[in-house]
């Protein structure tokens, strides 16, 4: 799939309003298709993973933006099925704490950024600090507007110090988001997931509208790009999205770390170490064949 199509430039301005919620034009199939290969792209990215936990050299960072009901957290899932826990981590930002507040709308963010050999993804993250806040107006604009440049040095320095930056706006239209809203409300399991309060921030629809795109077109950057996906459906937002981090850690270019030198000379010491499982095997094996022959 040509993914490229979802990138925002790094220079120009892009409509919201020309990216479709609902297509999934890149992939020639239908949802069980889609579903096939997610497992596919699931695999490889366990496997990369793997490779980068061992080589302990590269570090990703993928940043989830969504509107409530977006899908944030079942991407999380889907992208990352059969993945080692260890070696990925997810941050999600909530509402800032006190002693959050306390300090610059970055301070908290950094202390989560990944370390060598890790993936960390924020689940929400620093662009709350020109969504939510600047929606609700707490803080007054001259204070938000500069934020946007503050984001670009501060994604700058990470990727100067060697982290990759992924970075996913979930985009689904309103009528989806209804149609979520209400399907939490019907599922007793998914109850617990609904707030009142997002009713309130849907009324807010064309505010955040205008602040996730002035988000996007002021912070994709070619060191740390924005991808706006379609993800009215679920299934081909995360066939766009891990095809995306699988493509990166592809482009790391990793392999296992080299093995301790003389390896068949300890593998002789821990032989003699061993019962010898697999002689038994094959005199089981042996005596099998043997009594099937005598019959
Ligand atoms: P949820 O992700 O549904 O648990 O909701 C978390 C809430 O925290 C959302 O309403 C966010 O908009 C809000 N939030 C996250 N970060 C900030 C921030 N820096 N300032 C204000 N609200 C925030
Ligand atoms: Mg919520």
């Amino acid at each position: 799939m040509k993914v490229e199509k979802y990138r925002v430039p790094s220079k120009g301005k892009v409509s919201l309003k020309d990216y479709d919620p609902g297509e999934s034009d890149l992939f020639d199939g239908n949802k069980k298709d889609g579903a096939e290969a997610l497992v596919k792209l699931n695999k490889q990215i366990e496997t990369l993973q793997e490779q980068l936990y061992a080589e302990g050299k590269h570090k990703l960072l993928i940043v989830l933006q969504a509107t409530d009901t977006g899908g944030k957290d079942g991407t999380i899932r889907a992208v990352f099925e059969g993945v080692n826990p260890q070696g990925v981590k997810v941050a999600s930002f909530k509402v800032p704490t006190a002693v959050e507040l306390a300090h610059d709308y970055l301070w908290r963010i950094h202390a989560h950024v990944p370390g060598k050999g890790e993936i960390v993804i924020f689940n929400r993250s620093h662009y709350e600090d020109v969504l939510a806040v600047r929606v609700h107006n707490l803080v007054p604009e001259k204070v938000w507007s500069k934020r946007y440049e503050h984001i670009n040095e501060f994604e700058r320095i990470l990727t100067d110090e060697g982290t990759t930056i992924l970075k996913f706006f979930l985009h689904i239209d309103q009528e989806e988001q209804a149609e979520r809203l209400l399907a939490r409300i019907d599922d007793p399991t998914k109850q617990w997931k609904f707030s009142p309060g997002d009713l309130e921030e849907r009324k807010l629809w064309k505010d955040y509208e205008a602040a996730f795109e002035d988000m996007v077109n002021k912070t994709s950057t070619d060191y740390a790009p924005w991808y706006v996906v379609p993800s009215n459906k679920k299934w081909y937002r995360n066939l766009v999205i891990a095809q995306i981090v699988r493509d990166a850690l592809e482009g790391f270019k990793m392999g296992y770390p080299q093995p301790a030198e003389n390896l068949e000379q300890y593998r002789k010491l821990l032989l003699g170490m061993v019962k010898p499982k697999v002689k038994q095997a094959s005199e089981a094996d042996a005596a099998k064949i043997t009594v099937e022959t005598a019959e």
